[in-house]
């Protein structure tokens, strides 16, 4: 199995602990925080999802501190800081994948897709969501059609980006697409 595919595994099978109510990133203690300070951080996979408080990466794929690198902004977007963090995490962690991880009910696409402009710095984000909205109009459920656009938009932003372009040429890097359950708590893969 190569690097991605595992990565990717290891997320499916925490979301079916965490679907299960069987936790193992409970048994987190001081012996393993004393060996992420001597070693420093190997994150096996980079999260890009929702500030939405309902979606905690860490919780909802059961994963310990040091396993996942997450950059978390409304309505999973990404701008210049967070596409930073992203670099950061492929280039120096050599994390092999990156997912982008939506979620239903998200309140970022709601606001878009019901026309509220949003003020102050919350209208750069409505904008970046708008196009994939406006893929969509007419849909029986734009909800949705916006929501799954919206990840891939951002996936295909994140591909964009020259270092991660370069990192998925060479085969070291994958960017993937998946959608959380706030209801289910299942975690789908695109
Ligand atoms: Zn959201």
């Amino acid at each position: 199995m190569n690097l991605t595919e595992d990565a990717k595994q290891k997320l499916i099978l925490g979301n079916e602990r965490y679907l299960s109510g069987r936790l193992h990133a409970e048994g987190f203690g001081a012996r393993m925080r004393e060996e992420l300070a001597e070693k420093g951080q190997k994150p096996g996979a980079l999260i890009v999802c929702c500030s939405d408080s309902r979606v905690p990466p860490e919780i909802i794929f059961d994963q310990y501190p040091g396993d996942i690198f997450v950059v978390r902004t409304a309505g999973n977007v990404v701008d210049e800081i967070a596409l930073g963090s992203i670099e950061y995490g492929v280039e120096h962690l050599s994390i092999p994948l990156v997912l982008v991880l939506g979620h239903e009910n998200c309140g970022a696409v709601k606001a878009t897709i019901e026309g509220e402009g949003g003020h102050g710095a919350v209208k750069a984000i409505i904008d970046k969501i708008k196009p994939s909205m406006e893929k969509h109009l007419g849909s029986a459920d734009i909800y949705e059609d916006c929501t799954d656009e919206n990840i891939r938009s951002t996936m295909e932003e994140i591909r964009k980006n020259a270092a991660v372009a370069a990192l998925i040429r060479e085969g070291r890097v994958e960017v993937a697409g998946a959608k959380y359950g706030i209801r289910s708590g299942k975690v789908c893969f695109f």
